[in-house]
């Protein structure tokens, strides 16, 4: 320890655990075997440190930190923390700097204020919670530290320095006059913070396939076309059942693509990921992970999905890669002005790949940039059902307009099902089958039965 430096905070009405920091001091026990001289500080000068306000002095804030924290009701195995502090504990400490510049007193290193407080209060509070300290936990504890009594300071010295309250402190000090800073800051008001404590969990992942098996139901509530036919969403049958399994307070569905509102997804189904937000039971939540799907798929009758699995935020690359790569196989009901027969089901079938120039749909012109797409279907397999309609399935690259593909869209796309039959066609139904890398992870959902 410095004796001169410790004189000079002591003298401003500093703490011992202060003068520590100023000295570049980085051990726990030293900063801990200060307690008794706390104690004596306190009774001597009957207000807390005009530098930290008093708030390496963590221990008075330990049992309200440990009541607020079991009366918000989280579960969680392992906790980390985050402290926010008040303004006025920044510039108090950048005027004690200065001091010590003015006064030919350059302290090598200054420890931050919120490091020796986690070092101290982290161990205390997590023999209280009876639960480890994690740095990568979901759970956090966040303690906010105010003090509305030192606005005005603040306020002034913004002013007088005439910087923007917008920029930070700390970046305002790189360039501040330290005499100026002495001269106008003189600390002469003593003030007491006052603590916030609240609890919050990272978001929590879980990813599976959903099937859709109605073509009323959007993938977003705030889908707005064709709302009167809107009766549910994907997004809210998957997250009604986990919010509350989690005590969540909402989710976001991310899915690899979208299918229109009339558009089934069938089969194995289409990749997502469900954000949960806010959760307070995630523990609870991720034991009853291996039942979750059967929860969902119970709750309602539109929307069901496949095991869900726990995952971490890198499966979003996974989901966005699916969805610009993967190749989708659709089947669909189309009708044929001509009389049809099943030598035009074969000609369809035995056709070789075919690369599509698709200019923007006009359904989609009012949000898509207007440019001819190439578009390639891999496969095709037609089955006649009567004069007039048959059933379509195909292998297409990700991104083809199905719809279009079958109708021309006014010779929009070449070739087109209309133009391949050389008369007036278009689609009834469509519905997804499945997604894949390779025609021959595929190809099977082109004969097999779909329920
Ligand atoms: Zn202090």
């Amino acid at each position: 320890m410095n004796p001169l430096l410790t004189n000079l905070v002591l003298n401003e009405g500093g703490c011992f655990r202060c003068a520590l920091r100023f000295s570049g001091e980085l051990s726990l026990n030293n900063y801990l075997s200060v307690t008794s001289d706390y104690t004596s500080f306190l009774t001597k000068t009957q207000h807390p440190c005009t530098i930290c306000l008093g708030i390496l002095n963590p221990n008075s804030y330990l049992n309200y930190t440990h009541n607020t924290i079991l009366a918000s009701n989280y579960e969680f195995n392992d906790y980390k923390f985050q402290v926010i502090l008040p303004p006025i504990v920044y510039l108090r400490n950048e005027y004690i700097l200065g001091k010590c510049k003015l006064s030919g007193i350059n302290p090598v290193k200054v420890i931050e204020i919120k490091d020796v407080f986690k070092w101290m209060f982290s161990p205390s509070l997590g023999v209280l919670l009876n639960k480890k300290f994690n740095v990568d936990s979901d759970f956090r504890v966040n303690i906010d530290f105010g003090c509305s009594d030192s606005e005005e300071e603040v306020k002034r010295f913004y002013n007088e320095f005439g910087c923007r309250v917008k920029e930070s402190l700390q970046t305002v000090f790189k360039s501040v006059n330290h005499e100026r800073l002495v001269a106008c800051f003189p600390i002469v008001k003593n003030f007491l913070p006052e603590i916030k404590v609240s609890c919050s969990y990272a978001p929590v992942y879980v990813a599976g396939n959903y099937m859709k098996y109605s073509r009323k139901v959007s993938q977003t509530p705030w889908s707005v076309e064709g709302s009167s036919e809107v009766i549910d969403s994907v997004q809210d049958c998957l997250s009604r059942p986990l919010v509350e399994a989690f005590k969540s307070s909402g989710c976001t569905l991310h899915s690899s693509g979208r299918e229109d509102i009339d558009v089934r997804m069938l089969g194995r189904g289409r990749p997502f990921i469900l954000e949960i937000a806010e959760s307070k039971s995630a523990l609870s939540g991720f034991n009853k992970i291996n039942d979750l799907h059967n929860i969902i798929n119970s709750s309602n009758e539109y929307v069901k999905v496949s095991p869900l699995k726990k995952v971490g935020k890198d499966y979003f690359d996974e989901i966005r890669k699916g969805e610009e790569g993967k190749l989708k196989v659709y089947s669909c009901i189309v009708w044929s002005e001509k009389s049809i027969s099943q030598s035009d089901m074969d000609y369809i079938t035995s056709l070789p790949a075919l690369e599509l120039q698709q200019k923007t749909p006009i359904r989609v012109m009012h949000r898509r940039s207007l440019k001819t797409r190439q578009k390639f279907i891999l496969k095709m397999q037609a089955y006649y059902i009567n004069p007039h309609f048959f059933q379509l399935r195909l292998v297409s690259s990700a991104g083809t307009y199905i719809k279009e593909f079958v109708h021309s869209d006014f010779g929009r796309t070449t070739p087109s099902i209309n133009k391949l039959l050389g008369c007036k066609t278009d689609i009834l139904q469509l519905d997804v089958l499945g997604l894949g890398w390779d025609l021959e992870e595929v190809k099977d959902l082109l004969t097999s039965e779909i329920e």
